[in-house]
């Protein structure tokens, strides 16, 4: 056993093996760990070509510099929306035409990972399969940048050597986005555990981004821990966004209107600014 109290010494997502460089990550023409902030937005789910394509307008106008949605959900109940599937990845080719944007989609099983992978510039690992090691091991071999969401219990070594399976299989466009954990609180959806910023800036050279939409579960609450994700250092936001969140089929009461959008892109540039970034 090494002094860090796991079984391997040193990981290649750890600071020590960049000597204090930090890695940026790419994905389409937006870079991750850059001084500019990246917000990615955009709806939980694609639900049609019309309430995507809207959405995708709204984020792009407001100045997101990514579109998020999902065409694979991973529901909790069988009986949810399961997302439109292949019908989203041709959705997420159009939205990308039409607003120039690159997108990040979930990707759940392994044997979709080179089809999912094709259509979008980004692959999202979600919470539930941040531990899933062989869909890790197939989206290290994807050749497409990982944004690796943290487990719903995981702890930030457990996190961190799910990333560092992406880098074992020779991937190290790796994006790691804190999105809320398990706790005894109720009040929330999520308990957003912002020390894992700092804490991972302090342990890892890869950048960090923060979910407020999932990590509260409450729109009242997504911009004001929005604030809170940049003041303490994050590289960027994904967001929720719906034309009509009252209406969306997946997580609708965390979803921001394109107006609150807009008011949330106005309400992190000051702080931003506060911290040395731009937006
Ligand atoms: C999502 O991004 O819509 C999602 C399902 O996130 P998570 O995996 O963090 O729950
Ligand atoms: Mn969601």
């Amino acid at each position: 056993m090494a002094g860090n109290g796991r079984e391997t010494p040193g990981l290649k997502v750890e600071i020590a093996e960049t000597e204090g460089v930090r890695t940026q990550v790419r994905v389409g023409e937006v870079v991750f760990g850059a001084e500019a902030l990246a917000v990615i937005a955009g709806p939980c789910a694609m639900e049609s070509e019309e309430q995507y394509l809207e959405a995708a307008v709204a984020v792009a106008q407001a100045g997101g510099r990514c579109l998020r949605a999902a065409a694979f959900k991973p529901r909790t109940s069988p009986y949810s929306f399961q997302g439109l599937e292949r019908e989203g990845l041709r959705l997420a080719r159009m939205a990308r035409q039409v607003t120039g944007l690159p997108v990040v989609t979930e990707v759940l099983d392994t044997r979709l990972v080179e089809e999912v992978a094709e259509a979008v510039d980004c692959l999202q690992i979600g919470a539930r399969n941040m531990q899933n090691y062989e869909l890790l091991k197939e989206v290290a071999l994807s050749g497409r940048p990982v944004l690796l969401k943290r487990g719903l219990s995981a702890t930030i070594e457990e996190w961190l050597l799910a990333a560092e399976y992406l880098f074992a299989g020779g991937n190290d466009q790796v994006i790691l986005c804190e999105r809320g954990i398990r706790t005894f609180e109720t009040a929330t959806r999520n308990t957003l555990d912002l020390n894992a910023v700092p804490v991972l800036r302090e342990r890892t050279h890869l950048p960090v981004i923060v979910d407020p939409s999932h990590g509260t579960g409450r729109r009242s609450l997504v911009v004001p821990m929005a604030r809170a994700a940049v003041a303490a250092g994050a590289d960027g936001l994904i967001v929720e966004v719906h034309p009509d969140p009252d209406r969306a089929l997946s997580d609708g009461f965390q979803s921001l209107s394109p107006q609150g959008f807009r008011d949330l892109m106005q309400a992190i540039e000051p702080v931003a600014r506060a911290v040395g970034r731009s937006l």
